[in-house]
């Protein structure tokens, strides 16, 4: 048996690992967007099909095995469809819901994309033809939603003689899972174990990782293998904390970029919990992202699947993200007149990152206000507007706008959703050095996996790797 690795190697972006079994029915586990490619790194990789989006034949796949629906994960499975994929994606039903929503978001800006390079004539504005190749559209997104299919957690589900496969809870996000392959072929049993991203413990609405069986081959994310988040923060008084320094203090407005899908509906419903507690002044909270309000319908719809903390609080309060004062903003119209709004009052919108969306244009209004706060609470990556916030930027470029940056930038991590490095060690610990074949390492920068892979030596595990982009491990 074979494992390709054609994505997250050594970066964070693009999960997409290929597994090849000896009677050659292959599994792609995962088929996620790369936005270090979009970003203009280079791809060194020979083009064995060229104009293809993949480095393999599409059409010679069996099986997609979907770990969650954040669409470094799940952004490229319409173009596998148009490449001549005809099998089924397997992931839970929340995963479905959620890459549904993902999917149609990247496919409309894909559109916007497209309409815009029509436009262009000049030859050194255009994007590289590998960049335009991976941009599909929405009938193209439910193309391929059509063929997913929902497996319910923790059930051990037979694809055919000898191959099984079992989806974990892993936090994260709803629905997210390690996915554990279970391979018997020629008399020997092999079991291998994908991660996915692993979440952590105590986050709000998310159920803690699920222990995993010892494994013979573990491929482990790594995004945070090199960084431990603040000890013991909680979010509840975290949120308190920035509303009452920002909005009662000085007054003046909170403004969090934040991801629609996930981390927006955390918020929502710590900022609930703060308000049933009576620890929310009476001011207004507007969630401003047309995304967020899908997503909270279906982390609504499955809140069965939510944690025990959540399942109790919407039997006592009969719902999990309505509280007086939160305003809902659906259309852009509303959305730019929360500017005209001069009382203090919090911002959600996105994007997180604030690379797109309609937090643009609360930046770009707030930016130069001493009075407002812009409270950063998840990863932002290089070059991104968000990061340069972060590093102390003392003006901003936005659009064609240069404007000061007089707001006060503040950062929690209380919020990401992301196991830090204790985390993924106590993950690893499940497995016993001695009987873990291989490890490997991926969906992290380099020095991230470097500080990861020093630490899992000291503890013993000696055979671990950290594959290049289209590197192949036999798994025997
Ligand atoms: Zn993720």
């Amino acid at each position: 048996m074979k494992l390709t690795f054609w994505g997250a190697a050594r970066q964070v972006t693009g999960s997409m690992y290929l597994l090849e079994l000896e009677d050659d029915y292959r599994i792609l586990i995962d088929c996620g967007f790369d936005m270090d490619r979009e970003r203009g790194k280079e791809d060194d990789l020979p083009q064995a099909f060229p104009g293809s989006v993949f480095p393999f034949d599409a059409s010679t796949i069996n099986l997609v095995l979907l770990t969650h629906a954040h669409i470094d994960h799940s952004g490229n499975i319409p173009n596998l469809y148009r490449e001549g994929y005809e099998g089924q994606v397997l992931c839970t039903s929340p995963t479905i819901d959620l890459t549904h929503l993902l999917l149609t978001d990247s496919a409309m800006l894909h559109r916007r994309k497209l309409h815009n390079l029509a436009k262009k004539k000049k030859k050194s504005q255009m994007p590289p033809p590998n960049v335009v190749n991976e941009w599909y559209i929405e009938k193209q997104v439910d193309a391929a939603m059509d063929n997913f299919v929902g497996i319910a957690f923790q059930q051990r589900f037979q694809i055919k003689k000898g191959l099984y496969v079992t989806f974990i809870p892993a936090g994260h996000l709803l629905g997210a899972a390690n996915i554990l392959i279970e391979v018997v072929q020629n008399g020997k049993y092999r079991s291998i174990l994908f991660s996915g991203d692993i979440g952590r413990y105590n986050y709000p609405l998310l159920p803690d990782p699920a222990n995993v069986p010892q494994v013979d081959y573990l491929i482990c994310e790594s995004t945070y293998g090199g960084r431990y988040h603040t000890p013991n923060l909680e979010v509840e008084a975290e949120l308190e904390k920035a509303i009452i320094e920002t909005c009662i203090e000085k007054p003046g407005r909170l403004i969090i970029p934040s991801f629609s899908v996930g981390r927006t509906q955390s918020l929502l419903y710590t900022f609930n919990k703060l308000a049933i507690q009576q620890r929310l002044p009476p001011i207004k909270v507007f969630s401003d992202s047309p995304m967020a309000l899908q997503s909270t319908k279906i982390y609504s719809r499955y809140s069965k699947m939510l944690n025990e903390d959540a399942r109790q609080f919407i039997e006592t309060h009969d719902t999990l993200f309505d509280f007086d004062n939160l305003v809902i903003v659906e259309d852009l119209k509303n959305s730019k007149a929360i500017s005209n709004y001069r009382e203090p009052c919090i911002i959600i919108s996105s994007s997180g990152m604030l690379e797109g969306g309609r937090i643009q244009h609360h930046i770009r209004h707030n930016l130069s206000n001493p009075y407002c706060t812009i409270l950063m609470i998840g990863y932002s990556a290089e070059n991104t507007l968000g990061r340069q916030l972060l590093d102390g930027i003392s003006s901003l470029r936005i659009g064609d706008q240069q404007i000061p940056v007089l707001a006060k930038v503040k950062y929690t991590d209380a919020f990401s959703g992301h196991g830090d490095q204790n985390d993924l060690i106590n993950f690893v610990k499940q497995q016993a050095p001695e009987r873990l074949k291989q490890l490997f390492l991926v969906h992290g920068e380099l020095e991230s996996m470097e500080a990861f892979h020093a630490i899992l030596k000291a503890e013993g595990y000696l055979n671990v790797a950290m594959p290049e982009k289209g590197q192949t491990f036999v798994l025997d």
